[in-house]
């Protein structure tokens, strides 16, 4: 089987995390596409470039069969002779480990999508950037721990840059970037989560199982530890802060159950400008794949009337601590916002692991900030990437030494 190059009127995409959530959304959405205009996946409006994911070898493998690809990349590298075994009768080039993946995100496409998660996604989506392409952000932990660096690096190479997380996707829809003077705030919406009702004591008691099963969206693992804890909402905050041109305390976070607002903008003059949709993440990616088109979506339409009422509720500091520890390494800055982000996964994935609380997540995050004093915080700018990757790794040193303690206590 040939992978055969763009044709003229065909966007080429790459696919970063390929194999997770996002990544499925977005295949699922070309794939319709492309069977609408030529009756194969392969080929239509959109050419799959390059796909890479993180070590789900036979997935990765089955997508390059059905989407051909010019390029696929893992990043365990020991798995690259399976990988290669089990394409070794396409014509795709098979890359690993961290320079296979940076190698496959600078490659030829015109449209990345960044949906790895964690900053392991940091990496490869700077390598698209720097091609000055079309870059798509899912991967919101990006602009946690290096926001400064990564909007220096899209301006400097003239990327576009476009925000797949629903409720900055919504922000972006209605916001007047030509008079960013006229708005008042920004108001991100939050499910509130699993946990959104549970007591302290409850929480305290919560299984991984618990807190990965979202009312209303389907995610990955540790996206959705994270809405459970509100944390997403917390990064999202620093995400929003990045993304459009405004002041650090025009940000704020409001609990809407239903999800049906994904996000608004409140003017000066007082008009609030929301976008609203059901909550499908197909929505927001179909927005950034056809952009600046649109493109039609088989969402479950949005029935206002059915669903009678929507609601909202003020945040609760006191069970969901991560969104106001979030807030305020926001307004600390410097590196703040990489220590909280680097502490949160380490957190978050020995809470999957049960080897801590759910309620020790925020723990840890609050201990490893108060402890990394010594990392002197203030003011200080992330020149490059070594630098926050270096940031990173001390502060996931100190949260696993965090995280064992809680795990004996
Ligand atoms: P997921 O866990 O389902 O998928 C993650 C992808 O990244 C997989 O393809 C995995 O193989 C790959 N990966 C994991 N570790 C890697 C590593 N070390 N190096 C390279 N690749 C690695 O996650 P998801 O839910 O798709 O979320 C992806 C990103 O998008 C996250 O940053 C998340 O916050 C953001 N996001 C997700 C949603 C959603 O609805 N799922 C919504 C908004 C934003
Ligand atoms: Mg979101």
């Amino acid at each position: 089987m040939t992978a055969s190059p763009a044709t003229s009127g065909q966007k080429s995409v790459a696919i970063l995390g390929a194999t997770g959530s996002i990544g499925q959304n977005t295949l699922d959405l070309i794939r319709r596409a492309n069977q609408e205009a030529t009756g194969t996946a392969h080929d239509g409006p959109y050419r799959v470039d390059c796909l890479t994911a993180g070590s789900r070898v036979e997935d990765l493998a089955a997508l390059a069969r059905e989407f051909r690809p010019r390029q696929i990349a893992i990043a365990n590298e020991g798995a690259l002779t399976t990988l290669r075994g089990l394409v070794a009768d396409l014509d795709c080039q098979v890359a690993a480990g961290k320079t296979g993946l940076d190698e496959a995100a600078a490659g030829s496409s015109d449209w990345v999508m960044a949906a790895i998660v964690g900053a392991a996604g940091l990496s490869p989506t700077l390598q698209a950037v720097r091609q000055g392409k079309t870059v798509v952000l899912a991967n919101k932990e990006c602009l946690v721990c290096a926001g400064d660096l990564f909007m220096r690096e899209v301006s400097a190479a003239g990327a576009t840059l476009l925000p797949a997380d629903s409720e900055h996707n919504a922000i972006y829809q209605v916001f007047d970037f030509d008079r960013p003077e006229a708005i008042e705030s920004v108001t991100l919406t939050a499910s509130g989560g699993p946990f959104r009702m549970a007591s302290l004591d409850e929480m305290r008691r919560a299984t991984p199982e618990q807190a990965v099963a979202h009312p209303n969206w389907s995610m990955g693992a540790k996206i959705s530890v994270d809405s459970a804890t509100m944390m997403n909402k917390g990064l999202e905050v620093i995400e929003a802060y990045y993304l459009f041109p405004v002041e650090k305390d025009q940000i704020e976070v409001l609990c809407h159950p239903q999800s049906v607002i994904h996000s608004f903008v409140t003017y000066k003059d007082g008009s609030t400008l929301a976008q609203l949709g059901s909550p499908d993440m197909r929505t927001p990616i179909a927005y950034t794949l056809a952009w600046p088109d649109r493109m039609a979506v088989p969402v479950t339409p949005l029935n206002l009337g059915a669903l009678g009422q929507l609601t909202f509720e003020t945040p609760d500091f006191s069970r969901f601590p991560l969104l106001k520890i979030a807030q305020v390494a926001l307004q600390r800055g410097g590196l703040a916002p990489t220590i909280l982000n680097a502490a949160n996964e380490v957190a978050v994935s020995q809470f999957l692991h049960r080897k801590i609380g759910f309620l020790d997540i925020a723990e840890v995050v609050e201990r490893v900030l108060e402890s990394s004093e010594s990392f002197d915080f203030g003011g200080i700018v992330l020149e490059n990437l070594e630098q926050v990757m270096d940031v990173d790794a001390r502060a996931r040193v100190l949260a696993t030494e965090m995280t064992a303690k809680l795990a004996v206590a």
